[in-house]
């Protein structure tokens, strides 16, 4: 038997992630993916040993089939299967409800599906793999951890959560903000601790996730404040595919006046709009890095992702006084990005925020670091590490620690 490894699980509503880590040592010893469920060129990919590899199934795959597929497959063959000690799923919406990661009871799972009407896509799936795994890994069926999306913004404050609706949406329906990127900011914040040696519960920062879907998070004394994603993902920054706000009238215009129907008018506030709307193009960074200079759309559509960016952290910073220690750049564009990174920081002067170009360039594809000069508050770039949080905290719950 090798260590007490954790099967980490990220049920998407036609995908699969997943990894087998080594929450102690900090190590990945598997992990892939399984896509395109519901037509007929569904994949399994994953990297065992620095080795790449797939299998195609070509029919409709299930998470069920998919699971057991990696257990019976993959995880046996891999000689993996008995050092698994617990299995942590990432599940998207907690509601109000959980406020940490916890052990997945009967009544957890009912909680879980009842949050479901605010995360359709994701929750209902999960709820299917904690089932499964029970099945599959009966051994295991009391080793099953949730770690939720929205747990680390239950600290947020009322009056950053009502929205300025009549009392009785929140009161009845518990319509609020909730947020997500949770495990992330969370991840990230207790790192550039570390990283500063400050201690977590004096800590403040501006945690900024910005990949396809992208958040930013104000962290006052360890906890989250305030943040950018509200009761779904889709409010906040400008994203991918994701509009991130706009006036809520806009939707009754395209209703009323221009007749689309609510399902195509959805579609395009999460999956035509954002970076891909604007440009028309693309909302892959690594395009638009390489044409801002040389295409106008390109150039506008980053002026207002970067506009946008800036607004929010020039308010968050007023918010906690500019007593801040840090701002961390994280996800696949806060990590890589390094125009992105200085044409907003060079919005921020005023804010004592000054980037270093030589630093900037120089921190990317996973490197951690500080990009600012010695005269600015920190600014930190942070690999995030969603999947390796969820293992310690599997970890930390199974064996009860603290
Ligand atoms: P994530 O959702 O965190 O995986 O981030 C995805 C986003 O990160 C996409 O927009 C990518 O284009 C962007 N990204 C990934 N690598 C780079 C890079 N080297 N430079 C700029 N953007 C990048």
């Amino acid at each position: 038997m090798l260590d007490k490894l954790i099967f980490v699980i990220n049920c998407g509503s036609s995908s699969l992630k997943f990894k087998i880590i080594d929450p102690i040592k900090k190590k990945t010893l598997l992990f892939g993916l399984a896509e395109n469920f519901h037509n007929n060129n569904s994949i399994i990919k994953w990297n065992f040993n620095e080795k790449k590899k797939k299998i195609k199934f070509y029919n409709k795959i299930t998470h069920k089939f998919i699971l057991n597929y990696l257990v019976e497959k993959i995880l046996k063959k891999n000689l993996l299967y008995d050092s698994i000690i617990g299995i942590g799923h990432r599940i998207v919406h907690g509601g109000e409800k959980f406020i940490n990661s916890v052990l997945i009871t009967d009544t957890v799972l009912e909680e879980i599906k009842k949050a479901s009407i605010f995360a359709p896509l994701h929750n209902p799936i999960q709820v299917i793999g904690v089932k499964e795994m029970k099945k599959i890994l009966p051994h295991l069926k009391n080793k099953q951890v949730a770690v939720f999306d929205t747990a680390f913004h239950q600290t947020i404050p009322i009056k950053s959560y009502l929205y300025a609706l009549p009392i009785i949406f929140y009161k009845k329906y518990k319509i609020r903000r909730y947020g997500a990127h949770g495990t992330s900011h969370k991840y990230v914040t207790q790192i550039a601790a570390k990283f500063l040696n400050i201690k977590l519960h004096n800590f403040n920062c501006i945690s900024c996730h910005l990949g396809n879907g992208s958040s930013i998070t104000a962290i006052n004394n360890g906890k989250s404040i305030d943040t950018s994603m509200g009761l779904t993902p889709l409010e906040g920054l400008v994203m991918g595919t994701r509009c991130g706000n706009i006036d809520p009238a806009i939707i009754f215009y395209m209703f009323n006046e221009l007749n689309f129907d609510m399902d195509t008018i959805y579609n395009i506030l999460t999956k035509k709009s954002g970076m891909l709307g604007l440009t028309n193009i693309t909302s892959d960074f690594r395009y638009i890095e390489e044409n801002y200079f040389k295409n106008n759309d390109i150039k506008i559509a980053t002026d207002v992702f970067i506009h946008n960016l800036t607004k929010y952290i020039a308010s968050y910073s007023v918010l906690m006084n500019n007593k801040i220690h840090a701002i961390i750049f994280t996800g696949g564009i806060g990590e890589n990005s390094t125009l992105i990174r200085e044409k907003t920081i060079k919005k921020l002067k005023i804010l004592n925020f000054f980037i270093d170009k030589k630093l900037n360039n120089i921190f990317k594809y996973g490197k951690i670091g500080l990009i600012s000069t010695n005269f600015s508050i920190p600014i930190i770039v942070i690999p995030t590490n969603e999947e390796l949080m969820i293992s310690q905290e599997t970890f930390k719950i199974i064996y009860k620690i603290k």
